[in-house]
């Protein structure tokens, strides 16, 4: 009997891959058994090298996804590249910090387009290509602040808070077509993302100090839920997110 963990013949197009927690869900998948489109503005050589090195098919693909302009070309390619798509991976984000008192439009915009506008429409082309052809699982990756508000960051918390409720609509609608819609909230992990809060003496300490685990996570951290909500091991798993923060939320 094969591991309901087992993604070989898969492929899973993984947004934003070259870094990060991208890089760590693209190589997690990979290790699993799916071959991998890694998607993004910068090209993701080195994730694409690791996962060749494991024996699976890699490929770039190119895209700025602050529009929607490449959205349907990044599903085209990656299935005339890899020969089909089974796992979408919406990981591409990015964060504003200012007050919101002088916070503008510029900032909100960005930060909508890229987290929100993007991973619907791209949820869209994934799905009008999975549900012709049996289904598929899209994972969106969600945060704490789509449980809770911040602060400072109020185009971040519209659009991850928007990700938990899309996750949901999609899930409604799309869960009897085959496709498993869910999410991934991760907690505080050492990235790009989160230089600036790492950099802070103070708020790293508090930022610690909440952290039930006493650390901060590490884009390997996710790669477990990701593999399980990518897998048959989650078929019946819908409209979830799935928090992966060292405990933060129960505290
Ligand atoms: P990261 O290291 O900054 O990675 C962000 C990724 O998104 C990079 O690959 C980046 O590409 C890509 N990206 C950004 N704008 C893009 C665009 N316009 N087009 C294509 N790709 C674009 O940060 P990360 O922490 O791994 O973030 C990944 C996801 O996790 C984001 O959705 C973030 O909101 C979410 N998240 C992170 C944390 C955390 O604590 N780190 C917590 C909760 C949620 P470039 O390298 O080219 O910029």
């Amino acid at each position: 009997m094969s591991s309901p963990f087992d993604l070989s013949g898969k492929v899973a197009v993984v947004t934003g891959a070259n870094t990060g927690i991208g890089q760590g869900i693209a190589l997690a998948l990979a290790a699993a058994g799916a071959d991998i489109a890694a998607v993004g503005r910068s090209a993701a050589t080195e994730t694409v090298e690791k996962a060749r090195a494991m024996g699976r098919k890699a490929e770039i693909v190119s895209a700025d996804l602050s529009s929607i302009e490449p959205v349907q070309r990044v599903v085209d390619e990656a299935v005339e590249k890899l020969g089909r798509l089974d796992i979408l991976v919406n990981n591409a984000g990015i964060i504003r910090r200012n007050d919101s008192i002088d916070f503008t439009e510029e900032d909100w915009d960005a930060v909508v387009d890229t987290n929100l506008k993007s991973v619907f429409f791209l949820c869209q082309a994934a799905a009008r290509h999975m549900i012709p052809n049996g289904g598929g699982k899209i994972i969106n990756i969600a945060s704490m602040l789509t449980f809770q508000g911040g602060i400072r960051v109020p185009s971040y918390t519209a659009s991850k808070s928007g990700i938990g409720g899309l996750t949901k609509l999609l899930a409604n609608e799309w869960a009897s077509k085959g496709i498993c819609v869910n999410a991934i909230a991760p907690g505080y992990i050492a990235t790009n993302n989160t230089a600036q809060l790492q950099a802070d003496e103070t708020r790293n300490r508090q930022i610690m100090e909440r952290i039930p685990a006493g650390r901060w996570g590490s884009p390997d951290d996710m790669g477990g839920a990701a593999v399980f909500l990518a897998s048959s091991a989650s078929d019946y798993v819908q409209g979830h997110i799935l928090a992966v923060d060292g405990g933060w939320l129960a505290r």
